[in-house]
């Protein structure tokens, strides 16, 4: 599932080729993309948006528009974009779907849910396996609520290790769980959070309101170490990665334990473990991270 880094990175491959453009041609095929709301309806008021901003906070891609509507995408499991070359209407004007040969290409795309031509006949498909993604297009001023009713801080963004503090203080449930409640900090996920509590020498299991100021401020350091490790790495996949099928290069080696239960502890040599915390699969080290105190 997309975490923050891997948002960040789909963001900045759509930005250079929405932002200023216009969608000439709005196509949505899956009604769950838009539920409760009627995919023809949604299309419609998609339809001649100008887009001037690609953003994102937590795992959602915010796509403003110049009559300040935003369409907040939530990628879930398997949501991703595709972008197409522009193959006809390069001198401004779009060309009909029967002359673009890169419109047959994406339109071909398995498990395609929407589609949309931009005004310089660059075509964007969003695409989604497992059909969790959602699109939700908001009117003028709701943005804002919209995030703050569902998400914490941005860990990148004026997140302080006192923030953080605060926020675990209240919570009895285990570090890993609250960490990956969005409402803490907005965008970690299973990955990065395995990674920012080996960082940090912090047990999965341990209570979070029982994190000592050190260890607080060092969990801040490593969440923030962790997204940021994880944007350079998704950074180097993207610059060195030019299909745009979305597949990952070999840059995922780079986790320190994420994945590699049965391998040694990067840092001490033990042999990692695996188990469920929150009901995800958690991957620690049994030496470096102190399980509580029975
Ligand atoms: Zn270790």
């Amino acid at each position: 599932m997309p975490e923050l880094p891997e948002v960040e990175t789909v963001r900045r491959q759509l930005e250079p080729a929405l932002v200023g453009r216009s969608l000439a041609e709005v196509e949505i095929l899956d009604h769950r993309l838009v539920q409760p709301r009627d995919r023809g309806e949604v299309a419609a008021e998609l339809l001649g948006e100008q887009v001037v901003a690609v953003g994102r906070r937590g795992k959602y891609l915010l796509v403003r528009f110049a009559s300040r509507r935003a369409l907040v995408v939530h990628l879930r499991m398997t949501g991703a974009f595709l972008v197409g070359a522009a193959t006809a209407g390069r001198s401004g004007a779009p060309g009909t779907p029967g002359e673009r040969a890169g419109l047959a290409r994406l339109a071909a795309t398995p498990h395609l849910r929407a589609l949309l031509v931009l005004d310089d006949g660059v075509e964007v498909a969003f695409r989604d396996v497992r059909r969790f993604g959602t699109w939700t297009l908001l009117e003028p001023g709701e943005l804002r609520p919209y995030l703050a009713a569902r998400l914490g801080p941005e860990p990148l963004g004026a997140f302080s290790a006192a923030d953080l503090g605060a926020r675990l203080a209240r919570r009895q449930a285990p570090i890993k769980a609250v960490i990956l409640d969005q409402a803490t900090v907005a965008g970690v996920g299973n990955i990065y959070a395995d990674e920012a509590l080996w960082r940090s020498r912090i047990h999965p299991l341990r209570p979070a309101a029982g994190l000592s100021a050190v260890e607080v401020r060092s969990l801040h350091r490593a969440i923030r170490a962790s997204l940021n490790a994880g944007i350079a790495r998704q950074g180097a996949t993207l610059r060195d990665y030019r299909a745009p099928d979305g597949s990952s290069g070999g840059m995922q080696d780079e986790f320190k334990v994420y994945g590699r239960d049965g391998e040694p502890c990067p840092r001490c040599g033990r042999v990692l473990a695996k188990s469920r915390v929150a009901g995800r699969g958690t991957h620690f080290c049994p030496r470096c991270q102190r399980p509580p105190a029975a």
